[in-house]
Order: structure tokens, then C-alpha cells, then sequence
């Protein structure tokens, strides 16, 4: 009996991509072995946090690194470490920032539910900009000058979220907030692969990157990497650790954190409630590890095969078609476009409802569904799963 079925939880078949709700991505066996040797050991977890922020800093180029509970855990620490600095009375009053520089700028059309880890740092969100092509009512998005009009002395952070198609550019709009002496974090959560990109925002810039670790990387579900700044890295950390110590037993790693520019031992603090275990922090290094290994046109050659496989069994469907999408791009995932037709006997979201309630259950990717399509991601997609998604597929048709 495996553990899930001493559990009671039925095992889905998940071919809508390493999305958290539906746990996270596969891990492989070398993954599954590094966290089993960490957690038959004790060690003093700032000196592996540092070991693993040198690793993260080679990886992304950044000064420094850091290990959270994800990337919206990740999010959190830059944000207070952009209010709070390096001073441990203000990182003590954290999510209470009155007199401190409290507001965090956003280009509006980027609001998004995971920037509610930006507010529980206790800033005020400033949104800017007006984004008419959302609207179909024009077809700008957020200006740089609107941008900037919102950063004032008030200002702790700007907040980006990444994305192909993001505007303003990041490159300007770190121009502008560097301009007011302003940081800037990057949420880059979902921006992999390219494998490039671990480094491409802190090129253009930013101060503070997080990625999940449970997405492309293949680490532990809850996991992410911050990068970024080495003052601000120190802050995150002094924000993150326990500090259940005696002052005069505290021996911080000094590239971690440099003891000479703090007045005093921090307490724990509003990073606190997303600790990091020793096994999670191991398991994310091999995973980087791996991920680097492997490039991206590998990568994408393996995906591409299980999504060819899986197209192939799905010709000759009544009123359903299969097409590869992202088969010529190595940066991107390939998928199955399952396009429903319009004289279908049922919709695409219908069949998505029925594939979920299949079993065992497939979960496909709905975004696409109001246009009359479903994705089939084969990022966590086990060898013998790529057949029982097809076979699925046909069954819930018919
Ligand atoms: C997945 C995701 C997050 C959250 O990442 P976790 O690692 O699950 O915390 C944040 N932002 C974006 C854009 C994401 O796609």
C-alpha cells in the first residue's frame, strides 16, 4: 500500500501542469533521495541557507539567495525586506509600518490574487496606471509616466509581475524606480523554462526575484527561491530565521547575514510562520541542480514526446481535434490543443468536468475553455499516465 492509499486520497492523473492546488510537480527519485538523507541528519539551518544562497546566487546571478516556502512566501520576505531594511526594531513591528516609507507601486493591469502576500507585510498597495486594452475600450496598457507619477518618498517597493507579455518593459520600469532610489521586486513564480530567465530579470535589474521551486524546477511543492540584493537577502533571512537564541551564542553566517550592520538580534518575524525544513531546502538543490543539467531543448524534447504521444491517440475523434501547441518554441511547454467544435455534443468546459469526475480523475487546463478549448500540459504526466489521459479522453466523448 502506498501512502495515499493508506491515506484514503485517491491519486488524479494531472495533465493541467505543476499547479499548487492539484500539488505540485513530480519530483524524481535523485530528488525524493536528497531530502531522505537530509532528514536523517541535524544541521544549524541559517548555515544551509547560506550554502544553498550561494548556490541560488550562482544560478541567478544575483549578489545572493535565499530558500522560502514558495514563491508567494518569497513575496512576502521582499516586501518586508523593503519596508523594514535592516533595522530590527522595524522588522519587530512588522505588518504595523506607520512611519516608515509604507507603499508598494503596481501597474494595475498586473493585480493578481498572489499579491496578497505583498499586503501581509502591512504596506498599502498603490495601483497605477490605466489599462484600456483590457477593457476593449482602447489599446494601451499602463504608461512608464503613469508609473512613475505613483512613486513618491512614500514608497518601499515596485512590484512586477513577469510575463511575456508584461508592460511596461521591466527595463523601464526599473529605470524609473531606480531613478527614486526604489527597489523593485519581481514575481517570476511561473517564468520557467527558459532556464535563461533565473538570470534574465536580475540583468534587467531587479532588486528581489521569486520563482516557485514546485513548478519547472521540479523541487519540493513547497519551495521558491528568492535572489536578489545582499542587503536585502540579509533582511529576508533576519525575518525568516528562528531567533530563539542567546545573543551572545549567535553566529550568523556572515555572507548571510552580516551582524556588523544590525543593532541587535532580531526576533523571529513576519516571515517566520513560512519556515523552511532542512529537507525542503535539499531537495530544491538537487532539483536546481538538475534543472540546470538538462537544457532547455531537452527538456522540451521529452514534453514533446509525451504531448505527440498523447495527440496521436487522439485522432479521428468526432468533433474533437488534437493539435500540438508550442512545438517549435524550446522556451515554452508544449501542449495538446483539444479544440472542441462548436456541433460537439458537449462543451469544453463540460468535458473538463467530466474528465475531472472520470476515474481516476484527469484534470486538464481550462483556461482556454471559454474559447472552446482545453489543454493537456505534460509537465506532471508519468510515463504510463500519457496513454490514460487519451484513453480518458475518448471514454468521456463517447
Ligand atoms: C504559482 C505562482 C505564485 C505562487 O507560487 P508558490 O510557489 O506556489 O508560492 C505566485 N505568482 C505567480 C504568477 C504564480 O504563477
Amino acid at each position: 500500500m502506498n501512502i495515499y492509499e493508506e491515506l484514503g486520497v485517491p491519486v488524479i492523473i494531472n495533465a493541467k501542469g505543476p499547479a499548487t492546488r492539484l500539488s505540485g510537480a513530480l519530483m524524481v527519485p535523485e530528488v525524493v533521495q536528497a531530502m531522505a538523507e537530509a532528514a536523517e541528519h541535524c544541521v544549524d539551518i541559517a548555515g544551509l541557507q547560506a550554502a544553498a544562497g550561494r548556490r541560488i546566487a550562482g544560478a541567478t546571478g544575483a549578489e545572493a539567495g535565499y530558500v522560502t516556502s514558495g514563491a508567494a512566501a518569497g513575496l512576502l520576505l521582499a516586501t518586508a525586506a523593503c519596508v523594514a531594511r535592516l533595522d530590527p526594531a522595524r522588522m519587530a513591528r512588522l505588518p504595523h509600518t506607520s512611519g516608515m516609507a509604507r507603499e508598494v507601486v503596481m501597474v494595475r493591469s498586473q493585480r493578481n490574487f498572489y499579491d496578497h502576500a505583498v499586503r501581509t507585510a502591512g504596506i498599502r498597495l498603490v495601483e497605477a496606471g490605466l489599462p484600456d486594452r483590457y477593457a476593449g475600450a482602447g489599446v494601451r496598457d499602463v504608461q512608464v509616466w503613469e508609473l512613475e507619477e505613483a512613486i513618491s518618498t512614500k514608497t518601499a517597493a515596485v512590484f512586477y509581475v513577469a510575463d511575456r507579455f508584461a508592460q511596461p518593459p521591466l527595463s523601464d520600469v526599473v529605470r524609473v524606480a531606480h531613478a527614486a532610489g526604489v527597489p523593485v521586486i519581481v514575481d517570476a513564480a511561473a517564468q520557467l523554462p527558459p532556464a535563461s530567465n533565473l538570470k534574465r530579470f536580475i540583468t534587467q535589474g531587479a532588486d528581489l526575484v521569486a520563482f516557485s521551486g514546485g513548478k519547472a524546477i521540479g523541487g519540493p511543492q513547497a519551495t521558491g527561491i528568492l535572489a536578489g540584493r545582499r542587503d536585502l537577502i540579509m533582511s529576508a533571512a533576519c525575518q525568516h530565521l528562528d531567533f530563539d537564541i542567546l545573543e551572545e551564542q549567535w553566529q550568523p553566517p556572515e555572507d548571510l547575514i552580516d551582524r556588523s550592520r544590525l543593532k541587535g538580534v532580531p526576533r523571529s518575524g513576519i516571515g517566520r510562520p513560512c519556515k523552511v525544513g532542512r529537507e525542503d531546502i535539499a531537495g530544491l538543490m538537487k532539483a536546481l541542480e538538475l534543472f540546470l543539467a538538462e537544457s532547455d531543448e531537452a527538456r522540451h524534447a521529452r514534453w514533446l514526446e509525451a504531448v505527440r504521444a498523447i495527440a496521436t491517440d487522439l485522432e479521428g475523434l468526432n468533433g474533437v481535434s488534437a493539435r500540438i501547441s508550442g512545438a517549435e518554441d524550446v522556451s515554452a511547454v508544449p501542449t495538446v490543443e483539444l479544440k472542441i467544435s462548436p456541433s460537439a455534443s458537449l462543451g469544453a468546459l463540460e468535458l473538463a468536468i467530466r474528465l475531472q469526475n472520470a476515474d481516476p480523475s484527469v484534470h486538464v487546463d481550462p483556461t482556454c475553455s471559454d474559447r472552446g478549448s482545453l489543454h493537456i500540459n505534460p509537465m506532471c504526466l508519468t510515463a504510463d499516465q500519457a496513454p490514460q489521459v487519451a484513453a480518458a479522453v475518448r471514454s468521456a466523448l463517447q
